[in-house]
């Protein structure tokens, strides 16, 4: 089985590294992809990590490579790193963001795995699914070349499908919110949205940037890549979300009493 927790201490800082960024709310300066953060330090890990959002990094606290990091510095090329290695970073680099999306499939295919009810209305279901888990989890072994070569987005649309089969089977057998009709808008950035009952509702995709969710019930809604930057999720339950990421809850705004799978984990800065 694949990890898809991010272990830092494994990687070779690659996020910080081939990744670019542009100086915004999210990051306090501007970088390009290949060139190492001036932040990362001699060990591969982040000088201010304990002071990324009050120095305007938080775009660092809101990425998560589903352990495609460690997977790409140890399984695939042995230890070695873009420092140690310079004549392969290129190459390590593309592997790297090939391998990240390949991961990020494979946390979606998982989370709809769990979602489902284990009854002999979805077993064919769950057998696609475990299968795809399959497939995508060979296309992540073999040499650097081998993932280099994989079609990443070909692959993706064979399983958006499956994601979306899945989330409207497991949304289906849940109770569904009366509050429905109040988010069938794609753009929900900035809206009051605050107290309604979303049980089971289909957010995904949706851009709720600094909507107010205090207090809704969000179990489980679809939210797969519902951007959530800056969203008052205070006191909301979102427990059982669907396709619900650690990137997510930590780009919205929560406190003690939100509530989320215990898979998550609630964030440092949230009151
Ligand atoms: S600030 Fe830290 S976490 Fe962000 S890219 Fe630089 S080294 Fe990485």
């Amino acid at each position: 089985m694949v990890e898809l927790v991010a272990d830092c201490g494994s990687c070779a800082g690659l996020c910080c590294v081939a990744l670019p960024f542009t100086r915004s709310a999210d990051f306090a300066f501007s970088k390009e992809g290949g060139e190492p953060c001036r932040n990362l330090d001699s060990g591969f890990g982040c000088s201010v990590h304990d002071r990324l959002r009050p120095l305007g990094m938080v775009g660092c606290t809101t990425y998560d490579c589903f352990g495609a990091g460690q997977a790409v510095t140890q399984r695939l090329y042995d230890g070695q790193t873009w420092r140690s290695h310079p004549e392969q970073s290129r190459d390590m680099f593309e592997v790297f963001g090939s391998m990240r999306r390949l991961h990020e499939m494979l946390f979606y295919l998982s989370d709809a795995l769990g979602a489902l009810s284990d009854d002999t209305a979805t077993t064919d279901l769950r057998a696609r699914l475990t299968a795809m888990v399959a497939t995508t989890e060979a296309l992540t072994h073999g040499t650097p070349y081998d993932v280099l070569g994989v079609d990443v987005d070909a692959h993706r649309l064979e399983v958006a499908p499956l994601l979306r089969e899945a989330s409207d089977s497991a949304r289906g057998q849940r109770a569904r919110g009366a509050d429905h009709a109040r988010v069938r808008r794609d753009d929900l950035a900035g809206q009051d949205l605050s107290g309604l009952d979303l049980r089971a509702a289909d957010l995904r995709g949706k851009l709720m940037i600094g909507a107010d969710l205090r207090g809704s019930d969000l179990r489980g809604a679809d939210l797969l890549g519902a951007d959530l930057r800056g969203t008052d999720v205070a006191g909301a339950d979102l427990r059982d979300a669907l396709f619900l990421t650690q990137m997510q809850v930590n780009a919205a705004r929560g406190d003690a009493a939100t509530r989320f799978s215990e898979a998550l984990t609630r964030p440092s800065h949230w009151s």
